[in-house]
């Protein structure tokens, strides 16, 4: 069934679903972005991700031209036109239409796009036998460079990190920043535990503030798992108990291999799987 689209100030079909050429998100990767899930109807951690989003227009001097809670209605709206139950929304600015130039303040008027779609998930059996991964040449981008926490349409040196993995013949790749320290995966968050310690990178190392690593740090909290933000090596995530990524797409997913090597025993680990189910639960709402 076609797709009912939100195009700027209201719902269009699919087919009409059109941008110009002359679109700087098109021409330079000039805009921000957020993808989105929604569970049993009910759009997960909206406020949030808007916020992040608001933010990220920010910093590139993006004026998205609509307020918040405008913005807010207009996905729900997009998500009710499509009858989406379990799905993805895909929430895109772009800079919009202006001169062949790179100056963005020839651009009118930013474009508002929301795609609201069902989502293409990894095979179910990855989730119970866990990933593999490598440790990718193409560091994250520099803070002083596009700043690591803006989601940006540009992601190309992510782009170049998935194809390193798609390489390897393994669906991720763990990217570290221009230190040495584990920034993040092409797409996701990272988390080791290590003698029963959940550590994560902080934020500053050069990862995206995700939305889901958030919650997943704070299910952690209720279950009495202490939490650490600390800087990774490499080493780290060699001798790691165990290994996880999160993120909207992945949820949480076991890491069990990187690199040739094995992760412990090779088995997502027993506090991942907590985690994951605890996952399932919030989002869902049925939560403790
Ligand atoms: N890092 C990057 C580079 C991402 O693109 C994403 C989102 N796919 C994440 C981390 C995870 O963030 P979230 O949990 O908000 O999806």
């Amino acid at each position: 069934m076609a797709l009912k689209i939100w195009l700027n100030d209201r719902l269009v079909d699919e087919q009409d679903a059109k941008i110009s050429v002359f679109d700087h998100g098109l021409l330079y990767g000039d805009g921000v972005f957020e993808g989105i899930r929604v569970y049993s109807s009910k759009i997960f951690e909206l406020d949030a991700h808007l916020k992040r989003l608001y933010e990220s227009a920010k910093v590139i001097r993006l004026d998205i031209g609509m307020p918040m809670k405008d913005l807010a209605k207009a996905t729900a709206e997009t998500v009710r036109a499509n009858n989406i139950v379990d799905g993805y929304i895909r929430l895109v600015i772009t800079r919009g239409i202006g001169t062949l130039g790179i100056n963005p303040f020839t651009c009118e008027k930013a474009q508002i796009i929301i795609i609201a779609d069902k989502i293409q998930l990894y095979p179910q059996e990855l989730y119970q036998t866990g990933l593999k991964v490598i440790s990718a040449c193409t560091i994250r981008n520099h803070p002083l460079a596009i700043p690591p926490q803006v989601k940006s349409l540009n992601y190309l040196n992510n782009v170049l990190a998935k194809i390193e993995a798609l390489d390897a013949g393994v669906p991720e790749a763990i990217m570290f920043n221009h230190e040495g320290f584990v920034a993040e995966a092409s797409g996701d968050n990272v988390f080791i535990v290590k003698n029963s310690i959940l550590c994560t990178p902080p934020i500053q190392a050069g990862s995206l503030e995700g939305i889901t690593r958030t919650v997943v740090m704070s299910l952690a909290a209720a279950e009495n798992i202490e939490v650490v933000q600390k800087n990774l090596t490499r080493f780290d995530l060699y001798v790691a108990d165990e290994f996880f990524l999160t993120g909207t797409a992945a949820e949480v997913v076991g890491v069990v291999g990187i690199d040739g090597r094995k992760i412990s025993d090779g088995k997502p680990g027993p506090i991942t799987q907590l985690l994951r189910k605890r996952f399932f639960e919030y989002a869902h709402g049925q939560s403790k």
